[in-house]
C-alpha cells in the first residue's frame, strides 16, 4: 500500500508506527550445506504485505527451484537451489559458475523475490558443513536488509570454500573472494591490481565511491589481460572480475576492463533507458583516468576518441540516445561526456568539469547501490555546475536526434589523426581544454 501525503498526515496522528514500518515484513532464512552440492535452503515468510505471493526475477531459470512450496494464502514459500548443479550449466556468473569449491551467483538467482514492492525483506543466511559465503549487504540484528527492487537488482554472492582478501581504501574496504591456484596471479598480484585502479578512481571522485565493496575474482581463459568485468549493485556494490590466466597485474594497466568496471562503482544504475548513460559514463572516465595516472599517454586517448566516437556519431545525429543500440551506447554516450565536459568548463570558465557533476550525483548518494532516472542526473548535475549543460545536451540528443559536426569538433581540440599517427595543434581554439582533460587534477 502506498501513502499520499494526505493519508500519511492521517495514519501520523493514529498511531506512532512510521510509513516505514507501516510496510510490509518479510523473512527469509537461507542455509548453505553439502560441500559437493552447495544447496541452498531456503523459507520465507511475508506478514502485512499489500499484494501476497513471490516471484523469480527475469531469466532465472525456474526449474533451479527445487521442493518448491508455496502456502495457498501466498504468505510463505520454501525451496532448495543446488548451485553446484546450476553451475554446470554454464550460463555465467550471472546465474551461477563454479570455480573449484566456490560458486559465484547473483541475488535474484537464489532469492525469489516478494510481490510486494514495497515489503521490508531481512535476510538471515548461515552456512554449514564447513562452508562459507561472501555477499555486500547491509546486516541488522544479525540480518541483511533489503527491498525487493534490490533482489532484482542483486549482486554477487559467493557460496562454498574460497579465500578473502582486504584492502583498505580511504575509509572502506575492498573484499575480495578467489580460489588461490585457478589463475597465475597470486593473491598478493590481485590486490594490487585491483587496490592501484580502486585509488585511481578515488583521486578522479574525491573519494572512493562506496564504504564497501565486494569483487569476486575468477579465472577466464587463457589469454593476458581481464576478459570480462561487471558491476552490480543491488544491496550492496558488487564486482565480478574475469582475470585472463595468462594475465600479470602490470597488464591490467595497459587495458579498459578494470578502471572502466571501478567507475561503474561511483554512478547510479539509471532507468529506464539509461544504458547509454552509464556506459558512456564509464567509456569517457576509464581512460581519463588511466591516462592521468600515466598508464595511457594523451596521444593514445584522443587517437581512441577520434576512431571510436566516430562509431558514436549516428547515436547523436541520427538515432537519439533513447533509442540507441550496441555500439552506440558506448561511444554515443561517451561522445555525450566529452561535449557535456567541454560545455561544463567554457561556460564555468575552468571553475567545474564533468567531474563536478559525477562528484556531486555521488555526493547525494548516487553509487552504483541506487537506481536513478536520467532527468534525476542531470538535474543533480547542472545544480553542481551552474552551466545548464546536461539540460541542453538532452534536449538536442536524448529523446530526439541532433545536429553535430564531429569534424570541427576534433579541429577545434586540435585533434588530427592521419593514418592512424596522432598529431596535436596546440594552436587550436579549444587546444587547452583538451590538455586540461587529460592532465588533471580535478578543478573543483
Ligand atoms: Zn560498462
Amino acid at each position: 500500500m502506498r501513502f499520499t501525503g494526505l493519508a500519511l498526515a492521517f495514519w501520523g496522528s493514529l498511531c506512532t508506527a512510521s510509513p516505514v514500518d507501516a510496510a510490509g515484513r518479510c523473512t527469509y532464512d537461507a542455509v548453505l550445506r553439502d560441500a559437493a552440492e552447495l544447496a541452498l535452503s531456503v523459507a520465507a515468510r511475508c506478514e502485512g504485505v499489500a499484494e501476497k505471493g513471490f516471484s523469480a526475477g527475469r531469466g532465472v531459470p525456474m526449474d533451479a527451484f527445487e521442493d518448491l512450496q508455496r502456502d495457498a494464502s501466498g504468505e510463505t514459500v520454501s525451496y532448495r537451489i543446488r548451485l553446484g548443479e546450476l553451475a554446470k550449466r554454464g550460463s555465467g556468473a550471472d546465474v551461477a559458475q563454479r570455480v573449484g569449491d566456490m560458486v559465484v551467483t547473483t541475488l535474484p538467482i537464489w532469492l525469489l523475490q516478494p510481490e510486494d514492492a514495497d515489503a521490508r525483506v531481512e535476510l538471515k543466511l548461515r552456512a554449514e558443513d564447513g562452508l562459507d559465503f561472501a555477499v555486500n549487504l547491509t546486516a541488522k540484528d544479525g540480518r541483511y536488509l533489503l527491498s525487493p527492487e534490490d533482489i532484482a537488482y542483486g549482486g554477487y554472492a559467493a557460496f562454498g570454500r574460497f579465500t578473502r582478501e582486504r584492502i583498505a581504501v580511504g575509509d572502506g574496504a575492498i573484499d575480495i573472494a578467489h580460489t588461490p591456484g585457478s589463475m597465475p596471479m597470486d593473491a598478493a598480484e590481485v590486490k594490487q591490481a585491483v587496490g592501484e585502479a580502486a585509488a585511481e578512481i578515488a583521486r578522479f571522485y574525491g573519494r572512493f565511491p562506496v564504504k564497501r565493496l565486494l569483487v569476486l575474482a575468477l579465472p577466464g581463459g587463457p589469454r593476458s589481460g581481464m576478459e570480462f568485468g561487471r558491476v552490480r549493485g543491488g544491496g550492496g556494490a558488487t564486482m565480478m572480475l574475469r582475470f585472463g590466466t595468462l594475465s600479470r597485474a602490470a597488464d591490467l594497466r595497459r587495458e579498459w576492463v578494470l578502471v572502466h568496471e571501478m567507475s561503474h562503482v561511483g554512478g547510479p544504475f539509471v532507468t529506464p533507458r539509461g544504458f547509454w548513460l552509464m556506459e558512456g559514463m564509464a567509456t569517457y572516465v576509464e581512460p581519463v583516468v588511466r591516462t592521468r595516472a600515466g598508464w595511457y599517454a594523451p596521444e593514445e586517448l584522443w587517437r581512441e576518441f577520434a576512431r571510436d566516437m566516430a562509431r558514436g556519431v549516428d547515436a547523436l545525429t541520427r538515432e537519439s540516445l533513447n533509442a540507441v543500440t550496441r555500439r552506440g551506447v558506448y561511444w554515443g554516450g561517451a561522445l555525450f561526456m566529452l561535449l557535456a565536459d567541454l560545455d561544463i568548463r567554457e561556460r564555468s570558465k575552468g571553475r567545474a568539469s564533468l567531474e563536478t557533476c559525477l562528484r556531486a550525483v555521488l555526493a547525494v548518494g548516487g553509487d552504483t547501490t541506487q537506481r536513478w532516472t536520467k532527468e534525476r542526473v542531470f538535474q543533480v548535475c547542472d545544480a553542481a555546475t551552474g552551466t545548464g549543460t546536461m539540460r541542453r545536451l538532452a534536449d538536442a540528443y536524448v529523446e530526439r536526434s541532433g545536429e553535430l559536426d564531429i569534424a570541427a569538433l576534433w579541429r577545434d581540440l586540435g585533434v588530427d589523426v592521419e593514418d592512424g599517427q596522432m598529431r596535436f595543434d596546440d594552436t587550436a581554439p579549444r587546444a587547452a581544454l583538451r590538455r586540461a582533460i587529460t592532465s588533471g587534477p580535478a578543478v573543483n
